[in-house]
């Protein structure tokens, strides 16, 4: 059967943060907008115990926040739609054609708010134990913990906050870290040393795993080369994120990170091409600044079209 085709005027990939913005000020401005999202709406944040650094808010946990910003743009009239996966894209100056296992959509301009994805553990049993003692959202799988010892892996923010998180189920949280000091901010970095459950082992990298169906134990090396075990029920794993860019190396120009090249005005290499958000490459990644970007690349997009019209009207080209 043929794919339905949808030519939304604006379509944004992507339901976090930045993405959702985008698609508030865009559907503001009377375009027709559509957001594109493969996993749950929300993005990262949905993984945030608590936020207390987005104005308006003290203290709200990610998925709150999360839910608020799903509300926001389906009232100011965006349609959503999840769980479908890009298949092919093809981005040129005149055509944005973007093939889903669902729909075919062809819109006007495209914004990429697609984010990060956790970096997954490097080691050869990662497959065997993924699910099976090996995790990467403690507000998920935490409380399989429940009164039993457990390893976090890391050394920023996201994993001192989920040590501290995670002592609510586990008897003992161990923080592995491959580096001396922690990434996270100073309070935090207080509670978890404060914490008598949690216990540290610094300059140390995780290399392999050992169990049968689940896992019982991580091997560690530490800074002199020597390896050793240690027991654990369980992992949870925070050692970093990687731009969700494999799909855009064809189109679009990237730079060594794998991050969207573009400049504040979030216009990318290709006319009508924008991007928002974690995926832009840029030096801070945080909420306000992923809002920022959506914007940005919503009133950027708005402006495209308008000239495109403009450029049909008068035949001209729109960059002319
Ligand atoms: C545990 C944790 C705690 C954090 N705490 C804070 C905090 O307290 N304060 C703060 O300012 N920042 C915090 N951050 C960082 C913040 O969450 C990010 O900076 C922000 O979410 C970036 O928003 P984004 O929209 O650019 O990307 P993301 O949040 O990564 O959202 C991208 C979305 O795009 C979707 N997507 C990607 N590719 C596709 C595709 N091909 N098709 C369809 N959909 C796609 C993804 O599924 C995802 O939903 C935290 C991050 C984490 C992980």
């Amino acid at each position: 059967m043929d794919k339905q085709i949808k030519e939304p005027e604006v379509l944004v990939i992507g339901a976090g943060p930045a993405g959702l913005t985008a698609g508030i000020y865009a559907a503001r401005s009377k375009l027709d907008t559509l957001i594109l999202e493969d996993e749950l709406v929300g993005g990262q944040i949905r993984d945030a115990r608590f936020i207390e650094n987005f104005p308006g808010f003290n203290r709200i946990s990610g998925v709150e926040l999360a839910d608020h910003m799903r509300e926001q743009s389906i009232s100011a009239g965006v349609e959503l739609d999840e769980f479908d996966s890009i298949l092919s894209l093809n981005l040129t100056d005149d055509e944005k054609i973007i093939e889903t296992a669902r729909f075919i959509y062809r819109p006007q301009a495209l914004i990429i708010a697609a984010g990060m994805r956790r970096k997954k553990l490097p080691i050869p049993e990662e497959k065997q134990f993924h699910g099976n003692g090996i995790h990467y959202c403690e507000l998920c799988d935490g409380h399989l913990y429940e009164g039993k010892e457990i390893a976090v892996i890391g050394g920023g923010g996201a994993a001192v906050g989920a040590a501290i998180a995670l002592t609510k189920f586990a008897t003992k949280v161990t923080i592995i870290h491959r580096s001396n000091s922690f990434r996270a901010d100073k309070k935090d970095q207080d509670a978890l040393f404060n914490n008598p459950k949690i216990e540290v082992i610094w300059s140390t990298k995780v290399v392999g795993a050992v169990g049968d169906k689940i896992l019982h134990a991580l091997v560690l090396e530490m800074a002199d080369s020597s390896r050793r075990k240690i027991t654990v029920d369980g992992a949870f794993v925070y050692i970093g994120s990687s731009p969700r860019t494999e799909m855009y190396v064809r189109d679009l120009k990237l730079d060594s990170y794998g991050n969207i090249i573009a400049g504040e005005s979030c216009e990318t290499n290709i006319p009508g091409v924008f991007v928002a958000g974690d995926v832009r490459t840029k030096s801070v990644r945080q909420l306000t600044t992923a809002v920022s970007d959506g914007t940005v690349a919503a009133i950027m997009a708005e402006q495209y079209i308008n000239n495109l019209r403009r450029g049909k009207l008068y035949g001209k080209s729109v960059y002319n």
